[in-house]
């Protein structure tokens, strides 16, 4: 936005939100750009924050604005939480920011099988509340999220070898289109938005809130257990044997190599979801030593207690890079994987403040074929092409002079992996859409009839194209803003 046109885009904003307009130079404004997950997001500049608290302001906001948006003097960001790490995705250099963590409520339905949660809320929130009810939702590992952007993106939940995709469990969506008019998505009413939505993030509007199936809260029994650096090999075997083999539907891991502080270790996350202590399915991990027992967690505990437990596993404000890939299982080739993560700590060490782990998370063919159960969502990935893995690239420095050599070592690292996958036959076409790096294009990989599809969707409700051209931050529909 040219600084002519601040005033009158200021006095759109305020006219709309009264003081819920943040303004550079404020205490407000520092603090709020100043808190998300990542130094490259706080480092964007957007020229007013606003802050809608209902989602009527949030109707009037696009319709104030909607002018500008099409005469392209203004361009806007949505931010949910505020947690993908790349610059610009959820905020913008210029524009104006639109903050939908006001946007709050968790309200049970009258026989409690669904809970609506505005965008705003948490998964801490949203489970601290439904347990008291004795319920819980298949939703973030991580409590700290926010409800908005995983969904959108997809999400991976500990329960998503039983109920699919976080996204999956979703009934509905409330959404502002392009036009301001405020709609409702489910299976009976704009179908087609529901399962655009389900994967399809910031591109058909802003959503404002969302139902979920609740389920009832069990104790559940898991946590971490660190490994000395020498069993990666095998956890590199039992990761795959159980993306091959398990059919335990209540279990649920993930299996990092991580460096830091000059030290080297593995971690498995794990989980079984109905509490069962040490179950069969996961003894091929639980038996693997040596492990660090003293920093073992593993233990009864709720979901929210789980949640809680990984959100202190991560800062705010440092210099976070994700990038990711998807494979076949295939220990022959994670092995190489790991050989290369090796010398990439050997290169980096040096620099200031330096973490990285390399990660590795099943989506098993009964996640997958549980998922098309559910009603199906953007991501389209047929059953029959599990198991995959998702492998996880994600390294954290400082400072910002080491940021070109460091996104130029780790993307060169990210296309040897890739070619190493292409050259096995081992590469899917899919990029977890919540770890995706800038230069992804990850609802691409989503394949040529959902692509097609969503692009429909986006016409229809979109015609103009205000979602792709004045919202240009996060993952947009391929081509379709030519
Ligand atoms: C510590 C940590 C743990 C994580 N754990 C998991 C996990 O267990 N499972 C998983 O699947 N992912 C996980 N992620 C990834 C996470 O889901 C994504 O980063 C997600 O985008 C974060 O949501 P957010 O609300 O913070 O998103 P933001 O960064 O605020 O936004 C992400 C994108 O969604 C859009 N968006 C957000 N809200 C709305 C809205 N209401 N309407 C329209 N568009 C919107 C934004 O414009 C932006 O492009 C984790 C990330 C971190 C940092």
């Amino acid at each position: 936005m040219s600084e002519s046109d601040c005033p009158q885009i200021l006095k759109v904003l305020t006219t709309v939100l009264g003081d819920g307009v943040l303004q550079p130079g404020s205490e407000e404004y520092k603090k709020s750009n100043g808190s998300y997950f990542s130094a490259f997001e706080n480092e964007v500049k957007p020229a007013y924050i606003a802050n809608p608290s209902s989602a009527e302001q949030v109707q009037h906001l696009i319709k104030a604005l909607r002018p500008h948006l099409l005469s392209g003097n203004c361009q806007v960001a949505i931010r949910g939480t505020g947690h993908t790490p790349i610059a610009g995705s959820a905020n913008i250099q210029n524009g104006v920011t639109i903050d939908t963590r006001g946007l709050k409520g968790i309200t049970l339905s009258e026989d409690r099988s669904i809970v609506e949660l505005g965008v705003g809320e948490t998964w801490a929130t949203t489970y601290t509340e439904l347990e008291k009810h004795g319920l819980t939702v298949a939703g973030g590992r991580v409590g700290r999220i926010g409800v908005g952007g995983l969904i959108l993106g997809g999400g991976l939940s500990m329960f998503s070898k039983r109920r699919g995709f976080a996204c999956d469990s979703v009934t509905e969506f409330t959404v502002v289109l392009a036009s301001g008019d405020l709609v409702r998505a489910n299976a009976e009413e704009n179908p087609d938005l529901w399962l655009a939505l389900k994967g399809g993030l910031n591109n058909f509007g802003i959503v404002t809130s969302l139902k979920m199936k609740t389920f009832k809260s069990t104790e559940i029994w898991g946590g971490l257990t660190y490994y000395m650096p020498e069993t990666f090999p095998q956890l590199i075997q039992s990761t795959c044997d159980y993306a091959y083999n398990e059919t335990d539907e209540d279990t649920h891991i993930m299996c990092s190599a991580g460096y830091g502080f000059g030290h080297q270790a593995i971690t498995v996350v794990m989980y079984h979801t109905r509490g069962l202590e040490n179950p069969p399915a996961l003894q091929r991990f639980t038996s693997v030593e040596p492990q660090i027992k003293q920093m073992g967690t593993m233990r009864k505990s709720t979901h929210l207690g789980f949640c809680d437990e990984l959100s202190k596993f991560t800062t705010d404000g440092v210099r976070q890079y994700w990038a990711s890939i998807t494979v076949k299982p295939d220990v022959s080739l994670l092995g190489r994987f790991h050989e290369k993560w090796q010398t990439a700590v050997e290169s980096l060490k040096d620099v200031e403040g330096f973490i990285f782990t390399l990660g590795m998370h099943p989506l098993t063919k009964t996640l997958l074929e549980n998922s098309a159960k559910a009603g199906g969502n953007a991501k389209a990935i047929p059953p029959s092409d599990g198991p995959l893995l998702i492998i996880l690239i994600n390294p954290v420095w400082n400072l910002q002079k080491d940021d070109s050599r460091m996104f130029t070592y780790i993307r060169n690292l990210v296309a040897e992996f890739r070619q190493l996958a292409d050259e096995k036959g081992l590469l899917h076409r899919y990029i977890f859409t919540n770890y995706a790096d800038a230069i992804d294009a990850p609802i691409a990989g989503y394949g040529d009839e959902s692509v097609a599809r969503l692009r429909e969707t986006s016409k229809k409700y979109d015609p103009q194209g205000v979602f792709q051209r004045g919202v240009p931050g996060g993952f947009k529909l391929p081509d379709v803003a030519t």
